[in-house]
C-alpha cells in the first residue's frame, strides 16, 4: 500500500520539464533572462564595436601581412587600420608600416619611400600621392592609420603596402571601397 505513493511521487519528479512554448513558468522567464542577458554581452562585445569602420592588420618577421584586401565602408566618416607587428625583429631589420596609395602610384611611392628614409617612416614628406600612412613599427608594436574613405576617388583603385626597402613585392594588398 505505502509502494504506491512512493511510485507515483518518483513517477512525479521524473516527469519531463514540458518546454516553454506549452508551459510558461519561472523556468522559463529565467531561461529566457539569461538569453537576453548574454545577447547583451555579445552586442557589446569588442568584436561587434569593432565595426566595418576598422580593420586589423597584422604583420609579422616573414614579411607577411595576414590580409590580402581590406575592404573600407565608403559609409564611414572615418576608417582606421590598425597595424600589429606579430614578430620579434626590430623596426630596422623587419620594419613594417602601411601605407594607402592609387594602386598606379604605388611602384613609384615605394621607390621615393626609400630613398626618404627610415626616420621618414619610407615615405617622401609631403607626398600628396599618399592617402596616408603609419608610422614604423618593429616586433611587438602596434600602429595606426586612419583617413576618410570620402576622399577615395571611386574611380580609382587603391592598394595597401609596406614602404620598407624591399617588402612590398609582398607585403601589399587591395584596398576595395564598398558598396
Ligand atoms: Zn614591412
Amino acid at each position: 500500500m505505502a509502494a504506491v505513493p512512493e511510485d507515483a511521487a518518483q513517477t512525479w519528479r521524473k516527469e519531463p520539464e514540458r518546454p516553454c512554448v506549452y508551459v510558461w513558468n519561472e523556468r522559463c522567464l529565467v531561461m529566457t533572462l539569461r538569453a537576453l542577458f548574454c545577447l547583451s554581452l555579445l552586442s557589446m562585445s569588442p568584436a561587434a564595436l569593432a565595426s566595418k569602420c576598422s580593420v586589423e592588420l597584422e604583420a609579422n618577421d616573414a614579411m607577411r601581412f595576414n590580409l590580402s584586401t581590406i575592404e573600407v565602408d565608403r559609409t564611414c566618416a572615418d576608417f582606421e587600420i590598425r597595424l600589429r607587428h606579430s614578430g620579434r625583429l626590430p623596426k630596422a631589420a623587419m620594419g613594417h608600416n602601411v601605407v594607402i596609395v592609387k594602386s598606379a602610384d604605388l611602384e613609384a611611392v615605394d621607390a621615393d619611400g626609400i630613398r626618404a628614409g627610415a626616420a621618414e617612416n619610407h615615405v617622401k614628406p609631403g607626398d600628396t600621392r599618399v592617402v596616408a600612412f603609419s608610422p614604423l613599427i618593429g616586433g611587438g608594436e602596434t600602429a595606426s592609420v586612419r583617413f576618410n574613405p570620402a576622399r577615395l576617388d571611386r574611380a580609382a583603385k587603391y592598394a595597401f603596402f609596406c614602404s620598407f626597402p624591399g617588402h612590398s613585392a609582398l607585403m601589399k594588398g587591395e584596398l576595395k571601397l564598398v558598396p
